[in-house]
């Protein structure tokens, strides 16, 4: 499995590049774009052609994680003649997008709602999915494929766990929006508590992503490697990793 992000800045875009939540994932056969922020449709078409895409999974309706849907609609819709790709959502998600569009996608897209504890296949990578401490219905998603687990969180408050899918995640993709010391609101979780919480689920590597922009990012991984007892790595536009 390989991991390749897109976009990672949280909540609205850095400067220089900063798209906003997205990642590539390839596992087997599948090629799923897993969440789609702004800014990152035009990264992914650095990395596949959207035509050969199996997937699209969107972990709620904040725009920051789905409104560059819009651009693969145009692009299947109106540009290759595509349709019928499945888009596996977040309820909401939908419903929100839908007015960007005038009210339809056309057959561009096969939507799917899906909820806490459910379970998809797509190819041969098996998604699961559970609902987080996050105002919009939203939900972590965990992929398995060959015996490996990449478990991303999605926007997530300390409520949840990324245990909430069992122990041992060979990969953790933790947002990690604040600083311990400068927790906004509680919508979030901090480095430190990205780190404890990968830790506590015996994540064996933990990558952080979802940082507000202005915070430094070296201390973010100072902050969430001390929390997990080794270095985490910091998600990057264009960065791809193995699982
Ligand atoms: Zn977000
Ligand atoms: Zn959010």
């Amino acid at each position: 499995m390989e991991l390749t992000v897109l976009g990672c800045s949280g909540s609205y875009g850095a400067p220089a590049g900063g798209a906003c939540s997205a990642y590539l994932v390839r596992a087997g056969d599948a090629t799923i774009w897993m969440d789609c922020g702004n800014g990152s449709f035009a990264n992914l078409q650095q990395h596949v052609d959207p035509a050969d895409l199996s997937a699209v999974v969107i972990t709620h309706a904040h725009p920051d994680h789905c409104v560059d849907l819009y651009g693969l609609h145009v692009m299947y819709r109106y540009g290759i003649k595509q349709h019928g790709l499945p888009v596996y959502a977040a309820a909401g998600v939908e419903k929100l997008l839908k007015v960007l569009v005038g009210g339809s996608f056309g057959d561009a897209f096969a939507w799917q709602t899906v909820h806490d504890g459910e379970s998809i296949k797509v190819d041969d990578a098996a998604l699961r999915f559970s609902r987080t401490d996050h105002p919009p219905p939203t939900v972590a998603v965990e992929i398995t494929h060959a015996d490996k687990r990449l478990v991303y969180t999605a926007d997530t408050g300390a409520e949840w766990s990324v245990g909430e899918f069992g122990p041992g995640a060979d990969l953790v993709l933790s947002e990690a929006t604040y600083m311990h010391d400068d927790i906004r609101t509680k919508l979030h979780i901090s480095a430190r508590q990205a780190g404890e919480l990968a830790r506590e689920a015996q994540a064996r590597r933990l990558m952080i992503t979802h940082l507000w922009p202005t915070i430094d990012p070296l201390a973010s991984v100072e902050e969430a490697s001390e929390a997990f007892g080794q270095e985490v790595s910091l998600a990057a536009p264009h960065l791809s990793t193995h699982v």
